[in-house]
């Protein structure tokens, strides 16, 4: 059964991965949801046959717009995307098992992908993006917390997601330029999903966060020679840090807390 779940997330990650492809180019470059999904985005023709299927139009793509002649900006994203969203919900599902709140790590885990890949090539994290993860998740949690009587799980997503707002709103107030208003809804989402977890949870998601961030940081500085004000988004930290702590971070919170928690 474990194996089951666990396959059926790893596919249902790859399939649903290569269509965030529409969710990424449109909300990055600020466009509608607007019919055809799958078109030439220079002459709006739509794709057919190789270019509907998922993962695979990435190769279809690669050859530009059959109609226009157009090069396709980033014809590898929605294979780079399926792959991705494979390993994690893969990974969430094999940790997490036969479980009702896998469905809302499901969604937790694509909409991570999601948001770090706008975070990462245009430095924005979409609004609509994080409300629309709150509007899936939070009834997805309330679900699971009724159907196992899970209510205190409940209560520290409640607190987790507080908390971390709170604390990135706090920076940002501090440091604007450092951390966009962006980071700090994202940061309550994590809080959110990692507070199900535990309030430890929540910690190490932010810790491991900001631990990356630093070594990418000072790796780009030492290899690059970017100044300390290039803006690096930090998006895409904060979703390493929550799939790192969904898999592993039982055993460090544990470890760290056990005692006075
Ligand atoms: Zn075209």
């Amino acid at each position: 059964m474990h194996a089951l779940v666990t396959g059926v997330s790893a596919g249902a990650g790859l399939l649903l991965g290569g269509e965030l492809e529409i969710v990424v180019e449109r909300l990055g470059e600020r466009r509608p949801f607007d019919r055809p999904w799958w078109r030439c985005p220079s002459c709006a023709i739509p794709y057919r046959g190789r270019g509907l299927v998922p993962v695979v139009n990435s190769l279809f793509l690669r050859r530009g717009c059959r109609s226009c002649r157009e090069r396709v900006s980033h014809p590898w994203r929605p294979a780079v995307l399926g792959v991705v969203s494979a390993v994690v919900l893969g990974a969430f599902a094999a940790r997490i098992g036969n479980d009702v709140v896998l469905a809302a790590y499901a969604v937790f885990g694509l909409s991570l992908v999601a948001m770090s890949a706008v975070d990462f090539e245009r430095q924005i994290i979409p609004n609509r993006l994080v409300y629309s993860t709150l509007a899936a998740l939070v009834p997805l949690f309330v679900l699971a917390s009724a159907v196992d009587d899970r209510w205190g799980s409940l209560a520290r997503a409640a607190i987790g997601a507080a908390a971390a707002f709170v604390a990135f709103l706090a920076v940002h107030l501090a440091v604007p330029r450092g951390m966009g208003f962006g980071d700090v809804r994202l940061a309550g989402v994590v809080g959110l999903a990692t507070g199900w977890l535990g309030l430890g949870h929540t910690f190490v998601a932010f810790f491991t966060a900001f631990v990356l961030g630093a070594v990418v940081g000072i790796g780009a500085m030492a290899v690059s020679g970017a100044g300390r004000k290039t803006r690096i988004p930090f998006g895409p930290f904060l979703a390493a840090g929550a799939v790192v702590t969904v898999l592993w971070g039982s055993p460090v919170a544990h470890a760290l807390f056990h005692h006075t928690v």
